[in-house]
């Protein structure tokens, strides 16, 4: 059987994965546009050290990613929590000791019922989440609702996170003060964003259970493509996909690259922008994807920009939405044997370099990467995209209306791996 995938980053790579460990003797193609795998995820080594520009953490309820990256004996490393201040352009106007965000919330003594009602709905949400994994045990599964589940869907994806907030009995003050920096710095999107993907967002904020892949997460990729034995083309885009009676053709401009039994998109349509020929495709949801940059500083931050002495500065800031900041967030990711840091410098558009020399000095080294399309506007879902096109022809990031993350595409991943594996398993 000849499967072609389009795209190789977490979702294409782990498809292959999967499919190589469930079909038999599949002949697999990845097809992708760049000249490197990875796709959302990628790391830049400074200084011996790998920084994730792209996605950075998983959580440990992150299932599959925890047990792929144990079976493929990848050292996991606990993401440094930092301490947090939340700056409004003038002022900080909150500041912690350090950034256990659930466990702040514990102790957020000026909100103590909204506190309190909140972590309360955080439980709710998570008692449904072992539910998915429970379905995608069970084989696989045609629509995304079915695989979501309607208590998901129904109390959480389709309701704005402001909404459900204020169902809760969680005061607008508190969500906007503690909640909303922390789905900008995650998403760069405030209240407005599904309940679901909101709060998701939030858990995976949780303390001393978050972590990365020691050396970067693209190590999880090359591993999965290796162990998959797929062939990879790089600097090939697909731009058709053809139906003739049997099988699948697939172009990059103009040009044939090949025919396949089966095809599984593994990139958001929007960013595919692939077209297609003698398909009829089901309606599908069209999402604005938001631009995000990530630049890597080396320097040292100016404590007077934001009126604190050095001692005082937090290790992570976050921003309030009430003002146009030139940066939605700012980590500190280490100290440098030259006494200097390496800061990440989160920002809606390409840094600019006369922003960068008023917030730090001494800059040494500059390294952007600008997402074009980092993620998905989640608003409360009204329409789910499909997971299957055509016959054999599947959308893996069908899943991101819904949420986006490396286990969202893992999910879907695993759930077209089980469809395609009871359709033409042996
Ligand atoms: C700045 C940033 C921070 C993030 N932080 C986190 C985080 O901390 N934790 C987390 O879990 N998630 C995070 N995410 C989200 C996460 O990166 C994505 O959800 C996930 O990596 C998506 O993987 P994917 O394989 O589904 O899609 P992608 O990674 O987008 O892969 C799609 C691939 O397809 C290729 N492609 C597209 N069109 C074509 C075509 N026509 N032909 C050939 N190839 C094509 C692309 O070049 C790309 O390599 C972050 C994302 C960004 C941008």
């Amino acid at each position: 059987m000849k499967i072609g995938i389009i795209g190789s980053g977490i979702g294409g790579t782990s498809l292959a994965y999967f499919l190589k460990e469930s079909l038999h003797s599949p002949e697999l193609h990845i097809f992708e546009k760049n000249d490197r795998i990875g796709g959302r995820i990628k790391a830049t080594n400074i200084e011996g050290e790998w920084f994730e520009q792209g996605a950075t953490f998983f959580h440990e309820t992150n299932q599959i990613m925890l047990n792929l990256a144990n079976k493929l004996g990848l050292q996991r490393k606990a993401y440094k929590m930092p301490s947090y201040g939340i700056w409004n352009g003038r002022a900080f106007v909150s500041r912690s000791g350090k950034f256990k965000f659930m466990d702040d919330l514990k102790i957020f003594g000026s909100f103590p019922l909204s506190s309190y009602r909140f972590l309360q709905l955080i439980k709710k949400l998570k008692k449904e989440i072992p539910k998915v994994y429970d379905r995608l045990d069970r084989g696989g599964i045609v629509e995304l609702d079915a695989l979501l589940g309607k208590n998901l869907l129904e109390q959480f994806g389709k309701r704005s996170l402001f909404d459900v907030l204020s169902e809760h009995g969680i005061s607008e003050k508190f969500a906007r003060k503690f909640i909303e920096p922390a789905i900008r710095f995650i998403y760069d999107q405030g209240l407005e964003i599904s309940a679901f993907a909101g709060l998701v967002a939030i858990i995976a904020s949780e303390g001393e259970s978050v972590y990365q892949i020691e050396g970067g997460n693209f190590q999880l990729l090359e591993k999965m493509v290796k162990l998959s034995e797929a062939e990879l083309h790089f600097k090939t885009r697909i731009t058709k996909i053809m139906k003739s009676e049997r099988e699948y053709s697939l172009f990059s401009a103009n040009r044939k690259v090949g025919e396949f039994d089966l095809v599984i998109i593994a990139s958001p349509l929007e960013i595919a922008k692939i077209e297609f020929e003698k398909i009829t495709l089901p309606p599908l949801l069209s999402q604005t994807y938001l631009q995000v940059s990530n630049t890597l500083v080396v320097g040292k931050i100016r404590p007077s920009y934001f009126g604190l002495s050095t001692k005082q500065m937090p290790t992570l800031i976050l921003t309030t939405k009430d003002h146009d900041h030139p940066f939605t967030a700012i980590e500190t990711l280490m100290e440098t044997p030259q006494g200097d840091y390496v800061y990440n410098f989160i920002s809606k558009t390409p840094a600019k370099i006369e922003d960068l020399e008023t917030i730090f000095s001494d800059i040494r080294t500059v390294v952007a990467q600008d997402w074009e399309y980092a993620y998905p506007k989640i608003e409360p879902i009204k329409q789910l995209n499909p997971l299957v096109l055509d016959e054999d022809l599947y959308y893996l990031n069908a899943v991101e209306c819904a949420t986006t993350a490396m286990e969202a595409s893992l999910i879907g991943s695993k759930n077209i791996a089980n469809l395609i594996t009871e359709k033409h398993g042996n």
